[in-house]
């Protein structure tokens, strides 16, 4: 079997669900369990309708579940079976009327609320592909999915969410139906309703396909898979055939949006491949995560984060003494800055930081042992790839690709897999495009 998991915009309308029915129905034969995302933005709403009930705006919370019915119903019109949600929006809408009483929106009601959408979804889902001839079921994921009680990001226990989707998902996908169930959901041994953090569908997906040992997952979402440059940087990026699930930990830091690798995690343990693909264009190939990746030439992709500061840091004493980094290191954490990048020689240290908001008392702090310069307006690229370690003679290259950029700052070495150096970001797009036409043509 495989996991197929649909993200919120994939189901964002009829037509939408349209198109993820033919993409299911292709894959019949290797016989799918589909799992899907609460509608467009509908979490979003659930917790504007959740805020706004506790602080006491108990018209206003109404307004907005009317427009959400509203657009469920409208997108649920071509089935001719809306009857289906009215309980669903009716409980939910009690759960407003007491979320008002309370006047308070604990983890746990805040759990509550936002299961809806999945909820709804799933059923919408599945009753979509019954009308497009399909032979689909739905089964309830909080039955499936049980969790610790950490509200609003509980963590699965894999032992009995293993017997559970054994006992209730598998028979169903064994005897050819094709089992729809909402991510992101899931709910205690004693049946309390939990949720596994904002954007917890993916999760959901990786921990079922891990489950019933699947043969591979699909993560469907709105673009080309992992793409060898930020396309708003870089206009003719390309996809990534292949990435190692390191690589894509690499990337994820970097700001790439496709998929948070730690939520793939367990698939990745299974060694079950991954695949990230786009369900408007589904015939891209897409990219593949797994544990190893056949080689790609030097990099994998080119990764960038805008709107870098920079400091540069000099003792006032000729020589740094011991302690002298941990002082600096003291400052940024006691002001709950993080720092991205390091080099250092004996009289100084430059870093990076992308949070300024503190940036004013860590330089007066730094200035009672050090000289401080701070320099905004840069930009860190990183080339990623499992080889870059390994390869001789790679960073002469990397460089002479960009000989006319000039090169503030250079890093390599915290991770294997990772080349990284700070640039005016006025030089970004220039750099982007210039090491993409070295390494990726
Ligand atoms: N619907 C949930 C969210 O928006 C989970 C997901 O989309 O993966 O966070
Ligand atoms: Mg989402």
């Amino acid at each position: 079997m495989i996991v197929m998991k649909f993200g919120g915009s994939s189901v964002e309308s009829a037509a939408a669900i349209e198109r993820v029915a033919k993409i299911v129905a292709g894959r019949r034969r290797e016989r799918p369990l589909v799992i899907v995302s609460a509608m467009a933005k509908t979490t979003d709403r659930l917790v504007e309708i959740g805020e706004s009930a506790a602080a006491g705006r108990r018209a206003k919370a109404l307004r907005l579940l009317e427009a959400l019915r509203e657009f469920h119903d409208r997108e649920t019109a071509a089935l001719g079976e809306q009857e289906i949600l009215r309980p669903i929006f009716e409980e939910l809408t009690e759960l407003v009327h007491g979320l008002a009483v309370l006047g308070e929106l604990t983890p746990r009601a805040r759990d509550a609320v936002m299961s809806y959408g999945e909820r709804l979804s799933s059923l919408i889902v599945a009753r979509y592909f019954a009308h497009f001839g399909l032979l689909a079921v739905h089964v309830d994921s909080q039955r499936c999915m049980i969790t610790d009680d950490r509200h609003t990001q509980a963590q699965p226990l894999d032992a009995p969410t293993r017997a559970r989707m054994k006992k209730l998902a598998a028979p169903q996908i064994a005897a050819g139906k094709i089992v729809v169930m909402g991510g992101f959901i899931g709910a205690t041994r004693s049946g309390v309703t939990t949720t596994l953090g904002r954007g917890g569908s993916d999760y959901s997906a990786a921990i079922f396909g891990a489950a019933l040992g699947a043969k591979r997952i699909e993560i469907w979402t709105d673009v080309d898979g992992v793409l060898t440059a930020d396309p708003r940087v870089y206009a003719h990026a390309k996809p990534v055939p292949q990435i190692s699930f390191e690589e894509a930990a690499e990337l994820a830091y970097f700001g790439a949006k496709v998929l948070h690798p730690a939520t793939i995690l367990p698939a990745i343990e299974k060694n079950i491949p991954v695949q990230v693909l786009n369900s408007r264009r589904p015939e891209a190939k897409g990219t593949r995560i797994a544990r190893r990746a056949a080689a790609a030439g030097q990099f994998r992709a080119i990764a960038c984060k805008r709107n870098i500061t920079l400091v540069d840091i000099t003792s006032t004493r000729m020589l740094m003494a011991y302690g002298f980094l941990a002082r600096i290191f003291q400052v940024f954490a006691a002001h709950h800055t993080s720092v991205d990048m390091i080099a250092t020689t004996e009289v100084s240290v430059s870093l990076t930081v992308d949070d300024t908001r503190h940036l004013k008392p860590i330089v007066a702090e730094l200035q009672r042992i050090a000289r401080v310069e701070v320099s905004g307006g840069k930009a860190i690229v990183c080339l990623v790839g499992d080889n870059v370690r390994p390869t001789p003679g790679i960073s002469g290259r990397v460089f002479t690709a960009i000989r006319d950029v000039n090169v503030i700052m250079i890093s390599q070495g915290a991770s294997e897999r990772n080349l990284s150096f700070v640039i005016a970001e006025t030089d970004l797009p220039r750099a982007v495009r210039l090491l993409h036409e070295a390494f990726f043509k």
